[in-house]
C-alpha cells in the first residue's frame, strides 16, 4: 500500500497513462493510440477518463499525490498552453493544462517529454543517485534536457537544452531551425538514414544500396543490420553518427562540466556501432572529458548510487539510458512528486 502519482506520456502515435508509487514501482500502465486527426478536446476526454479509471483502482491503497503530463513540443509551461508540435499539429495554442484539469478537477504538471525523461533516468534510470545531469534523446531528431539538482533546468523560456542545433558543420545540411549543419541532421535515427542514402547515391555502399533497394521501410535498423553483419559502407555510416555525436557531446561537456550525460531514444540499441568513434571523437575535441575520463569508457559501472565508486564520483561518465520509452512516465510521477 502506497501512495502514487499518475503519468501521461502524450506521443503523436501513443498515449500512455501509469500508475507508480511514489516510491518508484509502475503500478499499472495503459496505452491507446492518440487519435491525432481528432480534435485535442477528443484526446484529453480519453486521456481523462483513462487517468479515472487508473486511479479508481489504486485510490484504496494510497492517495493520489498528483498528475504529470509529458508532450513533444514546445509548451508554453506558464500559461500551460502548447506553442509547437511537429507530433501534434492540431494542437498549437490548444490550452492544454487548463483542458485537463476542468476535467479531472485537479491541479496537474506537464512539460516537454524529453525533458521529462531525463528526470525519469535521473530519479531511477543512469543517473540515479547523482542530482545533476544531462539527457541528450536520439529519435527523429535530438531532444535535450538538464536536470541540476534533481529539477528540470528550462532556462528563461522553457528552451534550454537544444542539444541538437549545436553548429557541428559550419556549411552542412540545412535544418529545419534554419541554421546549417546542426547535429541533428547527422547524429539522429533521421541523420543516418539521409547519410546512408548519400552513400547509396555516390556509389560508395553497394551493399546498403542492395539492402534499400528491397526494403522498403529502409531505416537506421537495417543500417545497423547490415554494419554488425561486418559490411563497411554501413559501419562507416555509424562512424560518421558516433563522430557527429561526439562532436556535439564534446561542446555539451566542456559547457556543463556534469557527472553524468544520458543517451537514450531508439538509436542506442546500436550503440556498439557508433559508442568507439564517438568517444573517441568526445576525447579529442573537449578538455574538460580529456582531465576527467573514466577509466571504464562504457560506463557500465555507473547505474545506480551504490555502484558510484572513487574511479566514478569525480569522472565524466557518458552512460546508455536504462529505462527505455518509460523514463517519460517515471518523469511524470516525479515531477508531480516534486
Ligand atoms: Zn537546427
Amino acid at each position: 500500500m502506497s501512495d502514487f502519482a499518475i503519468a501521461v506520456d502524450l506521443g503523436g502515435t501513443n498515449l500512455r497513462i501509469a500508475a507508480i508509487s511514489t516510491d518508484g514501482r509502475l503500478l499499472e500502465k495503459v496505452t491507446l493510440s492518440t487519435k491525432v486527426d481528432l480534435s485535442p478536446d477528443h484526446v484529453v476526454g480519453e486521456m481523462c477518463d483513462a487517468i479515472q479509471h487508473l486511479c479508481g483502482r489504486y485510490r484504496d491503497g494510497g492517495a493520489l499525490i498528483g498528475a504529470g503530463i509529458g508532450i513533444p513540443g514546445i509548451i508554453d509551461l506558464e500559461a500551460g498552453v502548447v506553442r509547437k508540435s511537429a507530433n501534434l499539429p492540431n494542437w498549437s495554442g490548444y490550452p492544454v493544462r487548463e483542458a485537463i484539469e476542468r476535467r479531472l478537477g485537479t491541479r496537474i504538471c506537464m512539460d516537454n517529454d524529453a525533458k521529462l525523461a531525463a528526470l525519469g533516468e535521473q530519479w531511477l534510470g543512469a543517473a540515479r543517485g547523482v542530482d545533476s545531469m544531462a539527457m541528450i534523446t536520439l529519435g527523429t531528431g535530438i531532444g535535450g534536457a538538464i536536470v541540476l539538482d534533481g529539477k528540470i533546468f528550462h532556462g528563461m523560456n522553457g528552451m534550454a537544452g537544444e542539444f541538437g542545433h549545436i553548429t557541428i558543420e559550419p556549411d552542412g545540411v540545412r535544418c529545419g531551425c534554419g541554421n546549417r549543419g546542426c547535429a541533428e541532421r547527422y547524429a539522429s535515427a533521421t541523420g543516418l538514414v539521409r547519410m546512408a542514402r548519400e552513400a547509396i547515391d555516390s556509389g560508395e555502399a553497394p551493399e546498403l544500396a542492395k539492402a534499400a533497394s528491397c526494403d522498403a521501410e529502409f531505416s537506421a535498423k537495417s543500417i545497423y543490420d547490415l554494419a554488425i553483419q561486418g559490411d563497411k559502407g554501413a559501419q562507416l555510416i555509424f562512424q560518421r553518427f558516433g563522430r557527429a555525436l561526439g562532436m556535439m557531446l564534446a561542446d555539451i561537456v566542456n559547457v556543463l562540466n556534469l557527472n553524468i550525460y544520458v543517451i537514450g531514444g531508439g538509436v542506442v540499441s546500436a550503440w556498439d556501432a557508433f559508442a568507439p568513434t564517438m568517444f573517441e571523437e568526445l576525447h579529442e575535441r573537449s578538455v574538460v572529458y580529456a582531465a576527467t575520463v573514466p577509466e571504464d569508457l562504457s560506463g557500465k559501472k555507473v547505474g545506480a548510487a551504490h555502484n558510484m565508486d572513487a574511479s566514478t564520483r569525480k569522472k565524466t561518465i557518458v552512460a546508455r539510458a536504462i529505462l527505455g520509452s518509460d523514463a517519460g512516465l517515471y518523469g511524470g510521477a516525479r515531477l508531480a512528486a516534486l
